[in-house]
């Protein structure tokens, strides 16, 4: 199963990204967590995308496009993999399309009041990934022990510039995946529990629905 997951920055994407490839046993694909650990070992392409992302900027479509298709031609990627952060323009999904079969794009869905909110409170694992609120989690440690980070892309000035940025250039592909009739909307408010409800129903239908397209019997 080849899943695309869409939402806001601050809709809950990464939260359940990982609920879902732990449950489906598909491979975990974030274009910004990939950018991340580059930028942290200061590669060639953490040298190139740096500037972006500390602006809020999208990295440019041909760099993105070409760090994905790497990935998605590993072995690992047979099973079944799920894209978080890609595409993000137009224009890398239409590459995405000519290259690869996606069965379902989930959309999370949250109100733009909600997502700055939770963005600007966000704290993050760097260890283990795992995302907290200071809202809801008063500690400074994540669970597994590491020191949890305010991202620099997190801060007030670059939260609106993201969500912006969203806006013009990402919201269009809801209506792209729309004429193509893949794409699911899931309400993102809420607990992460409550949308990992709704969220492992329209997988888990979708799954059943391939198995009986492929199966023989
Ligand atoms: P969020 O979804 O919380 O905004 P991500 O971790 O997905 O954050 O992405 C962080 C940053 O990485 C983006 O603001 C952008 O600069 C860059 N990035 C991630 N994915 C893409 C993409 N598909 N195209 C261009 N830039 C991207
Ligand atoms: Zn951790």
């Amino acid at each position: 199963m080849n899943i695309v997951l869409l939402g806001a920055p601050g809709a809950g994407k990464g939260s359940q990204a990982k609920k879902i490839v732990e449950h489906f046993g598909l491979v975990h694909i974030s274009t910004g967590d990939i950018f991340r650990k580059n930028i942290k070992e200061q590669t060639e392409l953490g040298k190139q995308v740096e500037a972006y992302l500390e602006r809020g900027e999208l990295v440019p479509d041909a760099l993105t496009v070409q760090v994905v298709q790497d990935r998605l031609s590993q072995a690992d990627c047979q099973k079944g993999w799920m894209l978080d952060g890609f595409p993000r323009t137009l224009g890398q999904a239409g590459i995405l399309d000519q290259k690869q079969r996606i069965d379902l794009v989930l959309n999370l869905t949250v109100d733009f009041g909600v997502v700055e909110a939770r963005l600007v409170s966000r704290r993050v694992c760097p260890a283990c990934g795992l995302v907290y609120n200071t809202q809801t989690y008063a500690e400074s440690v994540c669970v597994c022990g590491e020191r949890l980070v305010h991202r620099a892309d997190d801060q007030s000035e670059t939260v609106k510039n993201r969500l912006a940025v969203y806006q013009a250039q990402t919201e269009p592909l809801i209506e792209y995946y729309e004429k193509a009739g893949c794409i699911k909307n899931i309400d993102g408010m809420g607990s992460v529990e409550d949308v990992w409800e709704r969220t492992r129903e329209v997988l888990g239908a979708t799954r059943n629905f391939l198995r009986a397209m492929t199966c023989g019997c």
